[in-house]
Order: C-alpha cells, then sequence, then structure tokens
C-alpha cells in the first residue's frame, strides 16, 4: 500500500523531512478514480523530482449545484493499488473538514478573471475559483517544488499557472500532455459515465478537434466558420455543445495577427456527461 495521510500536519512533517534532506519535491493534485492521464502525470512528476506526492480529494467548491458531485466515482482503493507502479511517495487524502475547517463560513478565495471567466469559466459559474482556491490551498499544505496539470483541462492549467505567478508562490505549474483512448477520446473520470452508444460516439469531439486544427495547419483563417462548422459536427453526432473555440493559446482571446500558437478547445454533453478537449500547435 502507497503511504497515506490525510492530515497537513503529518503531510508536512513528511515532505518537511524530505526538503531538509535536499529532496526535490514534485506534487500531483487530482479527484480520483485514476486513470492513465492521472498516471502520466505521475509518470512525469518521477522523471523530475526525487519524492512525488500525489492528492486525492473530491473538491465540493468547484461543482455547480446541479453538477455531479455526489455520484462522482470515488474509488479511493483501486487509485492506491495504481500508485503503487510508478511509485509514488506519498498519498494526501484530506477530508473536506480538513480542506475547509470553516465550512460555510469558508470565505477566502482565489479569483482569476478574464481568464478564468471565459469558455468553461462561463459555462461553469464559480468552478474555476473552486479550483484556484483549492489548489492554492492544497499547494501551500504540500509546498511543492512543481505541480503538474493535464492539458486536458487547458484553461485550468493556464489559470493555475497565472495565479502562481500574479501570487508568488514558490512553485512552478507545469502541463503535461493529454492521454487518450484508442480511438482518440481524452481519458476522463467522467468517461466511466456514459452508455455503450454515447462512447460510441464520444471520440466525435477529438475528431471535430482535429478536423479544425488540420484546416488552420492548411492555411484557413476564417477562424468563425470553423467554430461554425465545429459546433455543427459535434450537434449532427449527438452532443450538445457548450462551445467549439479557435483562441491564442497564451491568452485564450481571439487569434489576433502576432499569435503565435493556436488553441482549438471544444466543451459538450452526451447525454448528462460533460466531454471537454483541446488541441495546441503552432499557427506557421
Ligand atoms: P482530475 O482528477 O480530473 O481533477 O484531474 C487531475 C489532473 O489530471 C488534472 O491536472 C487533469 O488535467 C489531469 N488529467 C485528467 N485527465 C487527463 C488526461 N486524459 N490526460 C492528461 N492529464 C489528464
Amino acid at each position: 500500500m502507497i503511504d497515506t495521510v490525510s492530515l497537513p500536519v503529518e503531510l508536512r512533517q513528511r515532505v518537511g523531512e524530505w526538503r531538509a534532506g535536499g529532496a526535490r519535491i514534485g506534487f500531483v493534485p487530482t479527484m480520483g478514480n485514476l486513470h492513465r492521464g492521472h498516471l502520466n502525470l505521475v509518470e512525469q512528476a518521477k522523471r523530475d523530482a526525487d519524492r512525488v506526492v500525489v492528492s486525492i480529494f473530491v473538491n465540493p467548491k468547484q461543482f455547480g449545484p446541479s453538477e455531479d458531485f455526489e455520484r462522482y466515482p470515488r474509488t479511493l482503493e483501486a487509485d492506491s493499488r495504481a500508485l503503487e507502479t510508478p511509485g509514488v511517495d506519498l498519498l494526501f487524502t484530506p477530508t473536506t473538514q480538513t480542506v475547509y475547517p470553516r465550512g460555510e463560513d469558508a470565505s477566502t478565495r482565489v479569483e482569476i478573471p478574464r481568464l478564468g471567466d471565459s469558455l468553461c469559466g462561463a459555462k461553469r459559474p464559480g468552478h474555476f475559483v473552486g479550483v484556484a482556491t483549492v489548489v492554492t490551498i492544497l499547494l501551500n499544505i504540500v509546498q511543492p517544488d512543481f505541480a503538474l496539470f493535464g492539458q486536458k483541462d487547458y484553461q485550468q492549467f493556464l489559470l493555475l499557472k497565472r495565479m502562481a505567478e500574479d501570487l508568488m508562490l514558490p512553485v512552478e505549474v507545469r502541463m503535461a500532455p493529454t492521454v487518450r483512448e484508442n480511438d482518440g477520446l481524452a481519458m476522463s473520470s467522467r468517461n466511466g459515465y456514459l452508455s455503450e452508444e454515447e462512447r460510441s460516439k464520444a471520440a466525435n469531439l477529438y475528431r471535430a478537434l482535429t478536423a479544425a486544427k488540420a484546416m488552420i495547419e492548411q492555411g484557413d483563417r476564417a477562424f468563425g466558420r470553423i467554430e461554425a462548422d465545429g459546433l455543427a459536427v459535434l450537434k449532427a453526432t449527438g452532443f450538445e455543445p457548450d462551445y467549439f473555440a479557435v483562441r491564442d493559446a497564451d491568452t485564450l482571446g481571439p487569434v489576433e495577427p502576432g499569435c503565435r500558437s493556436v488553441a482549438v478547445l471544444a466543451a459538450a454533453r452526451l447525454g448528462d456527461t460533460r466531454l471537454i478537449d483541446n488541441l495546441l500547435f503552432p499557427l506557421g
């Protein structure tokens, strides 16, 4: 079994000893129900750190009132076993009470306006405030040298990187590539919600993004039309899209002259399941 602690004081003590010995600490925050996408983050962290800490915490504050907090898959035993192979040094599994000791009275929030207001932020009000606040708390508990996040949640990565810079947090926020199923579907804990029929359609999200990328790489600059085409493809393949957007990958603003790299991002629902994905590439 992976060494597991639930209290910040225990975690601090353990990490403090490592740090005193000169170890470089890597941190991978997750909500559990681990898949190869998470494990790839852990493996990458292992390559660059002497010690790796993984957290599993299903953060209630990043779910909207009608979202899937209650039914989010909690699979701690299997997760703990999965973390043995890459050799995680410590698993942190705090309770909600530990992370938010003031409960509903907790009033400190971390907000990253603009970057956090568009795309997923517009469709999930409060989501990124919940993410930024919990990640700040977790970073303060663990105090790693670097923390690793997945490209699948690219807007999340960008805003956490910005947050760390703006608040001068002594941590490097890094990104690892999206890990996919054989048909291209980005791995996600939410994929388990999909019915067989929905699962057979789900890779169309990735295909729509790939088609948009190909058009842009071939020199098409009619981004509005490319977005409209993407939305139409998603609807035609059974999705209810939230957005399909071509953006400057550095700012998530519109692609303007001087833009160096592009992000094509989409979020769409298949039945009750909301899927997101994106592709990043240089603008030739
Ligand atoms: P979650 O448990 O969904 O909150 O995700 C924890 C971390 O794993 C986040 O940094 C995600 O971006 C990352 N992640 C989730 N799915 C994937 C994937 N398919 N490929 C790469 N990273 C991922």
